[in-house]
């Protein structure tokens, strides 16, 4: 049908409530929208308070759609017809919306949503709705209308062209990612810190990750894996530095020299002191854990003070009253679950002390963690990382 194209029409939410930052906000969404959808033959433009993508080609409209649905910021998408501003173009483009989505004698009711704004159309919406609605019944006689729960609503735009769409798909809400500074999230192949690093860049946070690897306790499999999910969740970040850092040596050390009931949380302590070190290199605000409270003995809110302790950096742990099944659903949404449950050693596990503390206290760990020199092996493991 000529003057009659397909376009993804982009809502976005909280982006409004922000006053004067909104333009800023608008931009970064630009350009996160744009880098999902490269490699398609995609154009996206701004109006008011949405985003449109011309230019997809029929085939590209399902892959555009997944991927937009993986961008924070994005409230919904829909997928519509850009017709001509008049009414004879905009019954065009509704019933053909309407033939497809009912496919050969569907039986459902509807209703019209119309909404002008360009004032200048000579028709008010509710003359839309109401001609528009008739049309529609006369055509199709599996129609009815239903103004209270209607199963299909018909929404026409009439702006600099008039925009007509059926369906409308849940995009992942937050804020562009970009718009809220940085942080690292210390990943570690487990279920929880990849869900932990998707709540946080869903608040606009980009992110680079650190792990800690002790080969060759633990596998080049183990390594790949985290990469793996690095991977799953950059979908939704966008890129992220992923820095491996070699731990075999300092866990050595304080298993060798640190009392036994202590050794996992002086670990915890000197993974966040690394870590620290990734954070200014990569000028991010903040470190990001999957901890929730006493899931392990490394989790009580003692230990969590105590790993608190070894930086001065904010350490945010959005999974912190989350249990885990609910955790693990989060896991399935984002598609990280199947790849975190891969059965492959994470070297917190290999030195876990049989009676680990669980009410440690700061003094007496620092006291500990001093009886070892680590400075020079930070330096160390810093300098042998790998980034991929
Ligand atoms: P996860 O499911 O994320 O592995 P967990 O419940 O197994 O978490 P721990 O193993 O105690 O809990 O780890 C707590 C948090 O510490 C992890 O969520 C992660 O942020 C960080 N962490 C643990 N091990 C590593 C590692 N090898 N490299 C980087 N970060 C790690
Ligand atoms: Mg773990």
């Amino acid at each position: 049908m000529p003057n009659c194209e397909n376009v993804l029409l982009i809502k976005y939410g909280e982006i409004h409530l922000k006053g004067l930052n909104r333009p800023y906000f608008q931009r970064q969404l630009m350009q996160v929208v744009n880098t999902a959808l490269k490699g398609l033959d995609a154009q996206v433009v701004k109006a008011q308070s949405r985003l449109y993508v011309n230019g997809l080609r029929e085939e590209q409209l399902q892959e555009a759609i997944a991927r937009l649905r993986r961008v924070f910021g994005v409230h919904s998408i829909c997928p519509a017809l850009a017709a001509g501003v008049s009414f004879a173009a905009i019954e065009e483009a509704a019933a053909r919306l309407m033939k497809e989505s009912l496919a050969g004698g569907g039986k459902t009711s509807f209703k019209v949503f119309a909404r002008r704004a360009d004032k200048s159309f000579p028709m008010r919406s509710d003359d839309i709705n109401r001609k528009l609605g008739e049309t529609l019944l006369n055509r199709f006689p599996g129609l009815w209308v239903d103004v209270h729960n209607p199963q299909k609503k018909l929404r026409v735009e009439v702006r600099e062209r008039a925009y007509v769409y059926l369906d409308e798909y849940p995009g992942a809400g937050g804020m562009p990612v970009g718009c809220n500074g940085r942080a690292v999230v210390l990943l570690s192949g487990g279920i929880d810190s990849p869900v932990a690093g998707y709540m946080i860049a869903k608040r606009g946070v980009s992110l680079a990750a650190v792990h800690f690897y002790a080969y060759p306790y633990t596998s080049e499999r183990a390594r790949d894996k985290v990469v793996e999910l690095a991977k799953l969740l950059s979908r939704y970040t966008g890129e992220i530095r992923l820095h491996l850092v070699p731990f075999t040596e300092i866990q050595m050390a304080i298993y060798e020299k640190c009392p036994k009931n202590e050794t996992t949380v002086i670990m915890r302590r000197l993974m966040m002191r690394i870590a620290r070190y990734v954070a200014e290199e990569e000028m991010a605000l903040a470190l990001v854990t999957g901890e929730s409270i006493g899931q392990v003995a490394s989790q009580t809110m003692q230990s969590l003070a105590v790993t608190n302790d070894a930086v001065t950096l904010p350490i945010y742990r959005p999974l912190i009253g989350f249990d885990k099944d609910e955790i693990i659903g989060l896991a399935k949404k984002i598609g990280t679950f199947e790849t975190s449950i891969l059965p492959y050693e994470d070297c917190c596990t290999i030195f876990v002390p049989q009676h680990p503390v669980t009410k440690p206290r700061v003094e007496k760990i620092r006291e500990s963690e001093a009886l070892v020199d680590f400075t020079k092996m930070i330096e160390t493991a810093l300098a042998q990382r790998e980034i991929v």
